[in-house]
């Protein structure tokens, strides 16, 4: 009893400690009730390439944040309801090493742990989590964004491949399968099932899409408000300093029994 209650304690206080360090620039994490299960640093693939991010699985959420000063100062958090997230083993390849996906609704990305030990440890606890929340009435998502297929992988358009890319001609990701591709084969925006807003997809889905006659909704090219937004989302990753993390650990907690859970 006195166990459990410094337990609970001790989680309270830890999750009150992430939310100072998000500080204002992130949503108040600490309720009664929500367990602080793991946290660490993941090398998170970008656009241009892999960079640190602060996670934190909690029993309800994966949240994570860019780091400004290791366990002091984390920004740009985002939020991920465990019952959206949905796991995918890489075997390792090359220089990829210790990888899998986090595919969720709004966005789907390749995370890297330092040791295979430490994969295995985050896989499992998601999944863990994941499942429970499930299994507690949460509905699962059944579409996940596309992984976005890094810059440097694609020299040339996907699609077309005849086109090269320059600070003229920019490198577009279709929503849909994650390619890149130029402008030119990326003309068309569909609604897509995990998205509010017509997005930009590759013309290979958009006539996939049309043709076997699934949801689609040809945007007409007035629609620029939504477009403009889903470009900023695209350019998110790109902004602010990537310092090297030093104190890389990874801290899986004992107990994910919340401390008010009542024994149903
Ligand atoms: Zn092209
Ligand atoms: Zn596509």
């Amino acid at each position: 009893m006195v166990e459990r209650l410094r337990l609970s304690q001790a989680n309270r206080k830890r999750i009150e400690n992430i939310d100072s360090c998000f500080g204002t620039q992130g949503e108040t994490l600490w309720t009664e009730g929500r367990v602080l299960v793991g946290e660490g640093v993941l090398m998170k693939a970008c656009r241009k390439k892999p960079k640190p991010r602060q996670f934190f699985l909690f029993n309800d959420l994966l949240v994570y944040g860019s780091i400004l000063i290791s366990k002091k100062r984390y920004h740009k958090q985002r939020i991920i309801p465990l019952e959206q997230v949905q796991l995918q083993d890489i075997k390792d390849d090359g220089n990829i090493k210790h990888a899998w996906q986090i595919m969720t609704r709004g966005k789907s990305f390749t995370v890297y742990a330092a040791t295979e030990m430490e994969k295995q440890e985050w896989m499992l606890h998601i999944n863990r989590c994941v499942q429970e929340v499930i299994k507690n009435g949460k509905r699962p998502a059944s579409e996940h964004a596309a992984v976005w297929i890094p810059d440097s992988e694609a020299p040339e358009c996907m699609c077309c491949h005849a086109s090269t890319f320059t600070v003229l001609n920019r490198r577009h990701h279709c929503r849909n399968c994650g390619n890149v591709v130029c402008g030119g084969c990326s003309t068309h925006r569909l609604l897509l099932p995990v998205s509010k807003h017509p997005v930009r997809v590759c013309d290979t889905c958009y006539n996939k899409r049309c043709n076997s006659n699934e949801i689609s909704v040809p945007v007409p090219s007035t629609a620029k408000t939504d477009y403009t937004h889903f470009e900023t989302d695209e350019s998110e990753e790109e902004d602010g300093e990537d310092k090297p993390v030093e104190d890389n650990q990874t801290t899986f907690y004992g107990s994910t029994e919340p401390s008010t859970s009542t024994t149903l």
